[in-house]
């Protein structure tokens, strides 16, 4: 096999999202599995539709995902470059005149209400639009006359009749299209620029592209691009087309959808870790060969296998992330999960009440429990609340009549400490079991709902070291 070249395009419309960096993983995936090369190449001839940023946001946050690029407009290959689409247009005018000129493609000088009038009239005879090839038979009078008259014309593809177009996609199997279903479609628009089908395929020709991932939406567009390397005598790169992404809902996963955080940036906002996003993006369609999830970059890199991926949609399990990034902050250390945390702290709560050791022992409290980096600041908020609301089942424990006495003895006990230790706490607690008589539950939960407001929560005198002697015993009077 030649050296394995895959790409991934963005157009700079937008951040990157959750499909994109999917497709963009599964490239790289594949690339590197084969000792090859990843490509980042901007599809940006939508101008109107490309924003500031855009380039550089897609870049940043698939660098923050660990998917980091071989070649791109800031590493060019000379061979290769240049890597956006609107720095190619000399390139693609180059064969749009041997196609042009070998009579596979023409001129088109038909202007958007005669296309738009034809359109609906075979829409109302019943019939799959698709242009009438009015200008396909135009003599070279007669285009020069309408140059000549400064009309302007978009460039048509002649699509051949009687073919059939197909392939061996590695995800889907044999595919084929027939040639009769297809119009002949727009090359280069008006303005010079070309499309979207046409330019891709000069680019990954241009490229050596071997292998193209990418999502199921452009199934329909690969006859297009198939017929464009026929005509220049071309091989065309082995295609995957991945099935969508969709949410709990089996929807497709939308920028409407609110269900589910789209862009790659809000993770990283949030204080998800881009390894466990690696991690679990990989499992987005693709599954390892044994039971094992929990996989790093390397091991993705050999584990992956294009024969593996998946032929049905996959969905985004929310709850699946979540546990993902948990065995990822489990595995860092107190410090990492201290500065994940950190900010997400400072800018919830005031915390100038307190010293550096105790914001430390209140994460190292949740460090196990955590699922990302914001999420520390609904764990801890009891510890900032002057209030507590204890939920129904709470409030229907405390009911319980052996419950007064047990707080009135450990507030006793709780008063009379000096040194407000975990160990002393839990002293405490021993020596209400013996003084009011009671153990397990009844020891325990009355202490902790009392304290905490809550019935689940991380050990109970670390807990209580935390809060401090004055508003544990604030609540327990309250
Ligand atoms: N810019 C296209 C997209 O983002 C790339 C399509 C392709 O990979 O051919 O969907």
């Amino acid at each position: 096999m030649d050296r394995v070249r895959v790409r991934y395009a963005p157009s700079p419309t937008g951040h990157l999202h959750i499909g994109g960096a999917r497709t963009a993983l599964f490239n790289y995936l594949f690339a590197k599995h084969h000792g090859g090369d990843f490509i980042f190449r901007l599809e940006d001839t939508d101008i109107e539709r490309n924003i500031e940023g855009g380039e550089a946001s897609q870049l940043e946050n698939l660098e923050w995902l660990g998917i980091i690029p071989d070649e791109s407009p800031l590493k060019p290959n000379p061979q290769y470059a240049p890597y956006r689409q609107m720095e190619r247009l000399d390139i693609y005018k180059k064969y749009t005149d041997i196609l042009l000129e070998k009579g596979y493609a023409y001129k088109c000088f038909c202007t958007s209400e005669e296309l738009d009038a034809e359109h609906e009239r075979q829409v109302a005879a019943g019939k799959a639009p698709k242009y009438n090839r009015k200008c396909c038979d135009l003599t070279p009078e007669q285009v020069k006359a309408n140059e000549e008259a400064g009309m302007p014309y978009t460039i048509r593809v002649k699509v051949p009749e009687g073919k059939t177009y197909e392939f061996e996609d590695m995800i889907r199997g044999h595919v084929s299209f027939e040639s009769e279903d297809i119009g002949d479609w727009v090359l280069v628009k008006a303005n010079g620029i070309p499309t979207y089908n046409y330019a891709v395929v000069i680019d990954d020709h241009s490229m050596d592209i071997t292998h193209v991932f990418r999502g199921e939406e452009h199934l329909s567009n690969t006859p297009k691009q198939l017929m464009i390397y026929d005509m220049l005598g071309w091989i065309a790169p082995t295609y995957g087309h991945m099935t969508l992404i969709v949410n709990e809902e089996r929807k497709k996963l939308s920028k409407r959808d609110e269900s589910i955080m789209q862009f790659i940036s809000q993770y990283k906002e949030d204080g998800y870790l881009p390894d466990a996003m690696f991690n679990f993006m990989a499992l987005l369609g693709w599954s390892p060969e044994g039971e094992q999830e929990i996989f790093n970059h390397d091991e993705l890199i050999k584990e992956f296998s294009e024969k593996r991926l998946s032929k049905s949609p996959s969905m985004f399990d929310k709850d699946k992330l979540k546990w993902v990034n948990n065995r990822y902050i489990k595995e860092r250390s107190l410090d990492e999960v201290v500065d994940l945390c950190l900010p997400f702290l400072k800018e919830a709560y005031d915390l100038s009440q307190h010293d550096d050791q105790w914001v430390r022992d209140l994460i190292a409290v949740y460090h196990d429990q955590l699922s990302y980096g914001k999420e520390i600041v609904e764990l801890v908020s009891l510890f900032f609340e002057d209030e507590l609301h204890l939920d129904d089942e709470a409030k229907e424990f405390m009911k319980d009549e052996s419950i007064p006495q047990t707080l009135k003895v450990f507030k006793e006990k709780i008063m009379e400490l000096e040194d407000f230790t975990k160990e002393n706490i839990q002293a405490c607690i021993k020596a209400t079991q013996k003084e009011a008589k009671v153990k397990g539950k009844m020891l325990y939960m009355p202490i902790r709902i009392a304290t905490t407001g809550i019935m689940h929560g991380p050990d109970l005198a670390s807990s209580i070291m935390l809060l401090g002697k004055e508003k544990v015993i604030a609540r327990l009077e309250g």
